[in-house]
């Protein structure tokens, strides 16, 4: 369920691991899929929406895919059935479920495209939107304001969009006429939801000062009206443009099966990506619970990014092949250790957290650090026409792609387990590493 960076080089992989007598069904409420990360050059005019969608149909058909193209409105474990629209019922044996985020626009009144007055991101028609009202404000420009809504987890994308909006302002000899503010949940300017990341700190700060952006950092956005930004220390921040990313929470189907999702809708997981209650449920990327470890003055969740949805998706196929015996072969984990390519403009910076989540004894990760550099931004470009090429090829997470991430970052994505017997009562497992 869901055909995003998780989704649909899961269903790839399936198809790639198990024989042909099984069918690989897909379910999509978009008939497109979209390489997210693409969407914030979609808001700024650089690239048009086509550049980072490819249509479902078409590569369903070409890859030997069952689509079906519609919401998932309920899921019935108990009866292994998921409906799509109210109305299709389909069956199932094994359930991947990589719906990504629900925006919790609501937290915060006045946040949102859709009846609120800041922009989004988050979704090809967001992107749309807040390339429209873009190009309006270029016309008539003023304070910008980007940042991120309390609870938020996700917070490359604000960076992003406040520098590149820098960039494209200082292109068109504008930018003394719109001071931007970034405004954020973070403890500190370049936390990004993942503490103690080397030379993060500094060289984010460092940057949004070159750049002249101010930073409100530890900011509890309370609620936007047409005019400004309030915060809930009494600050107000005027704006003619925002964007503004929220808080996630896990799509409403899951919210409600009871004992599917914990109370944000998001799904708990056993190492093996499989849920612990229902032994044959997997779920893969921003749908999964992930807790944040550390605790912020104002809360922040765990940034889940594309590359560790795929990772989590490529266990899960494998080791659904596994339980289904199409494969011999060990589970598998994701070692969650993540890369993320910031793109800032003419430069960028590449954060490593390998894990994100540190060891709990030792609170300590095997590394961490960020580097700055042209280079980045050349690397994620590159990145995004590879990731388009392969999913046009119906390629999932290939060995070269493992390969080349452990050879040039160190980073180890999946690792074999040999998982005990499960238990009868509880279908929980014990993992050896
Ligand atoms: C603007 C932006 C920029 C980003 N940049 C980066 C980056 O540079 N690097 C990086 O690593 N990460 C980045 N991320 C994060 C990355 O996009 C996510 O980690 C990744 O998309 C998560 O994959 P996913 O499969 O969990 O969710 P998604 O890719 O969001 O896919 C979920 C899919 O499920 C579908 N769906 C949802 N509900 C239902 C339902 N009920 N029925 C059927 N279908 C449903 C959705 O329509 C969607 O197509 C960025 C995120 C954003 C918003």
């Amino acid at each position: 369920m869901g055909a995003g960076l998780g989704g649909l080089p899961a269903a790839y992989e399936l198809r790639h691991l198990l024989p042909s007598e099984h069918t690989v069904t897909l379910v999509s409420e978009k008939s497109e899929f979209t390489f997210v990360p693409g969407l914030i050059q979609v808001a700024f005019n650089l690239k048009p929406l086509a550049h980072v969608q490819l249509g479902l149909a078409q590569l369903a058909q070409r890859h030997n895919l069952n689509w079906v193209s519609g919401k998932v409105t309920a899921l019935d474990p108990a009866n292994q059935r998921l409906t799509v629209e109210g109305q299709t019922a389909i069956d199932y044996d094994y359930l991947l479920i990589a719906t990504g985020a629900a925006l919790a626009w609501d937290l915060v009144p006045g946040t949102g495209p859709h009846g609120g007055y800041t922009h989004s991101v988050c979704t090809p028609d967001h992107a749309l939107e807040a390339r429209q009202a873009w190009l309006e404000f270029l016309e008539n420009p003023g304070p910008l304001v980007v940042g991120a809504a309390p609870g938020a987890g996700c917070f490359g994308p604000a960076y992003e969009f406040a520098l590149i909006a820098d960039q494209e302002l200082r292109r068109r000899g504008l930018r003394d006429q719109a001071p931007i503010t970034y405004v954020t949940p973070e403890p500190y300017a370049g936390h990004l939801g993942v503490s103690g990341v080397t030379h993060a700190r500094e060289l984010t700060a460092e940057l949004m000062q070159e750049r002249g952006i101010e930073v409100i950092d530890n900011a509890t956005i309370a609620a936007v009206d047409p005019q400004a930004i309030t915060l809930t220390d009494g600050r107000q921040l005027p704006f003619s443009y925002s964007m503004i990313l929220p808080a996630f929470r896990g799509a409403q189907f899951i919210r409600a099966v009871p004992g599917l999702g914990d109370e944000k809708g998001f799904v708990p997981i056993l190492p093996t990506q499989r849920h612990p209650q229902f032994a044959n449920i997997y779920a893969a990327g921003v749908s999964v619970k992930l807790a944040q470890p550390d605790v912020t003055p104002v809360p922040i969740g765990l940034p889940k990014s594309g590359q560790m949805a795929e990772a989590m998706a490529t266990a899960a196929a494998h080791n659904i092949a596994v339980d289904l015996k199409a494969i011999k072969a060990s589970h598998q984990v994701p070692t969650l250790e993540a890369l993320c390519f910031a793109e800032f403009g003419k430069t960028g910076i590449a954060y490593i957290a390998a894990p994100v989540l540190p060891d709990p004894k030792t609170g300590k990760r095997k590394s961490s650090y960020a580097v700055r550099g042209a280079w980045v931004v050349w690397v994620k470009a590159a990145f995004e026409e590879y990731f388009m090429v392969k999913i046009r090829f119906g390629v999932g997470m290939p060995w070269y792609e493992r390969l080349g991430l452990r050879t040039l970052f160190g980073l180890k994505l999946l690792k074999d387990v040999a998982v005990l017997p499960k238990t009868a009562a509880t279908g929980s497992e014990s993992l050896v590493s």
